[in-house]
């Protein structure tokens, strides 16, 4: 794929969380590999008008190459691509319902959310919970590397949540996924839920 084509893609999926509102103000940001180089959201640029022209190309170390300033949140991207060989891009997002569950007490650091159907459970499979960081805080850095070998996507402590995919497109439908799953999932607090069963899960199991 070009990177003209890439770009028209990043710019589509950027229009696409904007427009249904799974982005607010200049959060969020969208990544896509292409040989060595990611293409990735500026920093401080809104994914409802972000322009092609305008994304900043990194290196794999998340060094800027070429083009604006990256997001803030570029070395998340980074870090996930270098321990996902097979993933080509990540999405991140602030949506509400996701952010609400990372603010929740007493969640499972293992995996913050509980396998409600069947498409959560084949598109994230397990989602670990990062302890809470402050913007800037690099020893984000190492935690999103060594969690993203195992892991396709993880949810950031009171904030939100990291998503690779083998394309844009399924980064982008995993992370709708985890969206609707964590609306269900505060939509049954205080019911009594039946998730599926492990060995249902495990039929379903992403690829590591
Ligand atoms: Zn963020």
């Amino acid at each position: 794929m070009t990177d003209e084509a890439v770009r028209r893609l990043i710019i589509g999926a950027a229009r696409s969380l904007f427009d249904r509102k799974l982005t607010h103000g200049s959060t969020g940001n969208i990544s896509v590999r292409i040989g060595d180089a990611i293409l990735v959201t500026p920093t401080g640029s809104s994914l409802g008008t972000v322009q092609a022209d305008e994304l900043s190309t990194i290196d794999l170390d998340g060094r800027t190459l070429h083009g604006p300033k990256p997001s803030k949140e570029a070395f998340l991207h980074a870090a996930t691509l270098r321990a996902r060989p097979q993933a080509t891009a990540v999405v991140h997002t602030h949506s509400t319902y996701a952010a609400a569950v990372s603010c929740l007490d007493g969640l499972d650091p293992a995996n913050a959310l509980p396998p409600l159907t069947a498409y959560f459970a084949m598109r994230i499979g397990r989602l670990p919970l990062l302890s809470y960081h402050a913007p800037g805080d690099d020893s984000l850095e190492d935690l999103a590397e060594t969690t993203a070998r195992d892991n396709t996507a993880f949810l950031l402590a009171n904030h939100g949540p990291v998503v690779a995919g083998a394309t844009l497109g399924a980064a982008m439908d995993a992370i709708e996924e985890l969206e609707e799953t964590a609306k269900l999932f505060l939509l049954l607090r205080g019911n009594s839920t039946r998730p599926l069963t492990p060995d249902q899960v495990e039929r379903l199991r992403p690829p590591a």
